[in-house]
C-alpha cells in the first residue's frame, strides 16, 4: 500500500504538469489568436505576427522545459551519488560485521526459522571440526553433534522455546561430539532474532568452549575431596596457623577433636582456647625458637612436645610443618600427630636400658652418671653425700649349696628389701654380681654409718625366702665413703668405699666400715665372725 502510494506521487505530479501545459497552451492559442486577429487586419502582417507568436511560444515552453529537465537531472545526479556512497558504506559495514563474526573467538551460528544454518563462523568450524560448506543451509549437523536423540530433543525444545517467546537464554550448557569424535562442553547464549512481517527471523547462538575450564574445575573439586578425605583420616590433625605467639589456628582438620579434645571451632581464631595455651610455657619458647630458625633457613620443621588434652591428660605430639606466604601473610601449615604411645614405649625402653635386668635396680653406668650429677649438686650447695659399697658375704656358698637359680632369687629379694628401706632421694644400684652401691645425698659420715648399720641389721635379721619354704640367712659387708671427705669425684669415692668394704670383709664380714676406717672408731663390729 505504502509502496503504491509512493509510486503514484510522481505520476500525479507529471499529470498535473501536463494538464497545466495543456490548459496554458490552449488558453494561449485561443486568446493570443483572438488578440492578434484584432490587432493586425492586414493578412500579410497577421501571418507574420502569427509566426512570431508561434516562435515566442516555442521559446518560452523550451526554456521552461529546459529548466525543469535541468533541475530534475541535477537532483537525480545528487541522489545517485548519495546512493552510491550509502551502498559503499553498507558494504563496508557488512564486511566489517562479517569479519567480526568470523574472527570472533566464540562460536556464532544463526539458524533460520526452520532450524537451518545460515551463518557458521570460523570458531564454530574450529570447535566442531565441521566446515561451513558441510553445515550451511541444513540442520543435519545437530544429529552428528548430539547423537543421543533424547539429548537432541531436549536441546531442540529449548531452542523452540526461545523462538516462540522471542526470548534469550544464557548459561545453558551442552556437550557436543566433534567431527573428530571428541567431547566438548559448550556454554550457550541463544537469542531470537525477532520476527519480520509476522514470521520468525530465526535464532542466533553464541557458544563458548568451556571444556578446559570445566575439566580444571572438576580436577580442583576432586583434589579438594581427596584432601578432605586425607585430612579427616589423618592420625592427628592438619592445621594452618598464624606465626604469632598464640599459634592462632586459621584451620584445623576434624582430627582436632581426637587429638586435643576441643572441636575445631573452639580452637580456630582462639575462640575458646589458643593452641599455645595447650603447650607448657617453657616448651612454647623452645618451639618458637625452633620454628624461627626453620623459617630463617627456609626449611620445614619437626617438633616433639607435650600438650594438655581437654580431659586433663598430658599427651605427646609430633608436629611437622613449614612456613608459607599466603596473601602476603606468613602462615604455618602442617600436621600434628599423637605420639603418646610411642613416647611411653621409648621412655620404658630407655628406663629399661638403665636398669639391671635381674633386680630392676639402676645399673652401674646409670648409677655412676647419677652419682656424678649428685656430686655436682652437693658441690654447688656445699653439702656432703654418702656412698655405700655393699658386698654379700659368702654368697658363693648360696650358689653352691642351693643352686644358681636360688642365688638369683636371693639377689632379687635382697634388692627389694634394700630399696624398700631407703629414702626416695637415695639411689640403689647393682654394680655387678652380688655387689651393690647406694648413694645417700646430703648425708654426713655419722648419718651414713647409722643408715648403713640399720640396713646391715635389717638384712641380717631378714632371712631371704626361696618361695618353696626354704630360707637363706644373709649378711653383708658395707664400705662407706663420704663426699668430700674421701674423694671429690665418683671414681675416687667408689674406690674409697670399695676399700672400706674390703676392710669390713677382712675384719670378719657382716659389718660397716667408713672409709677413714684406718681409724677404728669408724668400724662397727657386731658379729665378729660373720
Ligand atoms: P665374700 O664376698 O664373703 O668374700 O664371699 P663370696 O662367696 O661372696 O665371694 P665373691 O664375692 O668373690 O663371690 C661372688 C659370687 O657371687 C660368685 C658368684 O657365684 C656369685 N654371683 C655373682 N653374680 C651372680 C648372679 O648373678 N647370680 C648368682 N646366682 N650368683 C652370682
Ligand atoms: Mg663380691
Ligand atoms: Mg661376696
Amino acid at each position: 500500500m505504502e509502496r503504491l502510494k509512493a509510486r503514484s506521487a510522481p505520476v500525479r505530479r507529471a499529470l498535473w504538469i501536463a494538464l497545466l501545459y495543456l490548459v496554458f497552451g490552449w488558453l494561449w492559442i485561443t486568446f493570443s489568436d483572438a488578440m492578434v486577429a484584432r490587432w493586425f487586419v492586414d493578412p500579410q502582417a497577421l501571418k507574420m505576427a502569427q509566426t512570431y507568436k508561434g516562435g515566442l511560444f516555442v521559446l518560452v515552453t523550451g526554456l521552461v522545459l529546459f529548466a525543469l529537465i535541468y533541475r530534475q537531472l541535477s537532483k537525480d545526479r545528487t541522489l545517485l551519488s548519495l546512493h552510491a556512497r550509502q551502498r559503499d558504506e553498507i558494504l563496508r559495514l557488512n564486511r566489517f560485521r562479517e569479519k567480526v563474526i568470523d574472527q570472533a573467538s566464540v562460536w556464532i551460528n544463526v539458524l533460520d526459522s526452520n532450524g537451518r544454518i545460515v551463518l557458521w563462523n570460523r570458531a564454530a568450524e574450529e570447535i566442531t571440526g565441521y566446515s561451513r560448506d558441510e553445515v550451511m543451509h541444513s540442520d543435519g549437523v545437530w544429529e552428528l553433534m548430539y547423537p543421543d536423540p533424547d539429548v537432541r530433543n531436549q536441546i531442540l525444545a529449548k531452542v523452540a522455546e526461545v523462538l516462540r517467546d522471542e526470548d534469550a537464554l544464557a548459561g545453558f550448557e551442552t556437550t557436543i561430539i566433534t567431527k573428530q569424535g571428541q567431547e566438548r562442553v559448550i556454554s550457550w547464549y541463544t537469542s531470537s532474532l525477532g520476527s519480520v512481517e509476522g514470521e520468525s527471523a530465526g535464532t542466533i547462538a553464541i557458544g563458548q568452549d568451556v571444556t578446559d575450564i570445566r575439566a580444571a574445575e572438576n580436577l580442583i573439586r576432586r583434589r579438594d575431596r581427596q584432601l578432605v578425605t586425607l585430612m579427616d583420616n589423618l592420625p592427628g590433625m592438619a592445621y594452618r596457623c598464624l606465626y604469632d605467639e598464640h599459634w592462632t589456628m586459621k584451620f584445623v582438620s576434624s582430627g582436632c577433636q581426637d587429638l586435643t579434645g576441643y572441636q575445631p571451632d573452639e580452637l580456630v581464631d582462639n575462640r575458646v582456647v589458643s593452641y599455645a595455651s595447650l603447650i607448657h610455657g617453657g616448651e612454647n619458647d623452645r618451639l618458637m625458637s625452633e620454628v624461627e630458625s626453620a623459617i630463617g633457613s627456609a626449611e620445614p620443621f619437626s617438633l616433639e612436645y607435650p600438650i594438655d588434652h581437654k580431659d586433663g591428660q598430658q599427651i605427646w605430639v609430633w608436629e611437622r610443618g613449614r612456613a608459607v606466604v599466603d596473601e602476603d601473610e606468613l602462615v604455618l601449615e602442617g600436621i600434628i600427630i599423637d605420639i603418646t604411645d610411642r613416647k611411653k614405649l621409648e621412655d620404658e625402653l630407655s628406663e629399661m636400658a638403665t636398669r639391671d635386668a635381674l633386680t630392676g635396680l639402676l645399673d652401674r653406668r646409670e648409677a655412676t652418671r647419677l652419682l656424678d650429677d649428685e656430686i655436682v649438686r652437693a658441690r654447688r650447695y656445699g653439702r656432703s653425700l654418702a656412698l655405700l659399697w655393699i658386698d654379700l658375704d659368702h654368697f658363693k656358698q648360696v650358689n653352691d649349696q642351693l643352686g644358681h637359680a636360688a642365688g638369683d632369687t636371693v639377689l632379687r629379694g635382697f634388692s627389694e628389701l634394700l630399696s624398700s628401706r631407703v629414702r626416695q632421694v637415695d639411689l640403689v644400684s647393682r654394680f655387678g654380681g652380688e655387689e651393690f652401691v647406694v648413694v645417700l645425698p646430703e648425708m654426713d659420715a655419722t648419718e651414713a654409718s647409722q643408715s648403713a648399720e640399720r640396713l646391715r641389721e635389717l638384712v641380717a635379721s631378714s632371712p631371704q625366702q626361696l618361695g618353696d619354704g626354704r630360707e637363706v640367712n644373709l649378711t653383708m659387708s658395707v664400705g662407706v665413703a663420704i663426699y668430700p671427705d674421701h674423694g671429690d669425684d665418683a671414681s675416687s669415692l667408689i674406690a674409697a668405699a670399695d676399700q672400706a668394704m674390703y676392710q669390713a670383709k677382712a675384719s670378719g664380714r657382716n659389718r660397716v666400715v667408713v672409709a677413714s676406717a684406718v681409724n677404728p672408731d669408724h668400724t662397727s663390729k657386731k658379729n665378729h665372725e660373720g
